[in-house]
């Protein structure tokens, strides 16, 4: 079973992704990942990611693809995979068909208000970088972090502003994709707002496994 994963920031994929992958014995594959392992093991393709990384460009489409082609080469036990970040656009989603086989693309629908309640509510310490939450996961003292007593603050890509700004260009990049696979017939809506074993327990209902 070969999954593609689709969510904005904040819909809790990649945590739903984890889940899955423990209880099913799937393979999450996540496109930053996969960039930070190829840099890091400079292979072939990684020294090139790193080269134009490291001039402020974008990795070009041909590149991403050659990766995760790659990658998906050494997936070998069988059981598939769950795809995060990739594909990003039609070119790379139109290569994906040539050389591996989707059975199915979860979109992970929670609304923008959600959204941004659970982004601006991250906090992060300054001294340690242990992550809280004022909602789901507050320190004992209001912005003092529980592990070291250092301040707590917010980051920058987290206040409401911002998020919005990136739920747009989310929506706007990735409306051509959800129409792609609704025509391939393999787009399954999933309601992201439930807790995360709740979301899983629909995804596994939804693809029967
Ligand atoms: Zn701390």
């Amino acid at each position: 079973m070969n999954l593609i994963f689709l969510g904005a920031p904040g819909a809790g994929k990649g945590t739903v992704a984890a889940k899955l992958a423990e209880q099913t014995g799937l393979t999450p594959i996540s496109t930053g990942d996969l960039f930070r392992a190829a840099v890091k093991n400079e292979t072939d393709l990684g020294l090139k990611v790193k080269s134009i990384m490291e001039a402020g460009g974008l990795v070009p489409d041909e590149l991403t693809i050659a990766l995760v082609k790659e990658r998906l080469a050494s997936e070998t036990d069988g059981k598939g995979v769950i795809l995060d970040g990739f594909p990003r656009t039609i070119a790379q989603a139109d290569a994906l068909k040539t050389f591996f086989k989707i059975d199915a693309v979860i979109n992970f629908i929670v609304p923008d208000e959600k959204i941004i309640k659970r982004l601006s509510g991250r906090r992060l310490c300054r001294q340690c970088n242990a992550g809280y939450h004022i909602e789901y996961m507050p320190p004992k003292t209001e912005n003092v972090c529980d592990a070291c007593g250092g301040e707590l603050f917010t980051r920058k890509d987290d206040s409401p502003e911002s998020i919005q700004n990136r739920l747009a260009v989310y929506a706007a990049q990735t409306q051509p994709l959800i129409d792609y696979y609704k025509k391939e017939g393999l787009l399954i809506d999933i309601d992201g707002t439930p807790q995360p074993d709740t979301v899983c327990e629909s995804v596994r209902k939804a693809i029967g496994c």
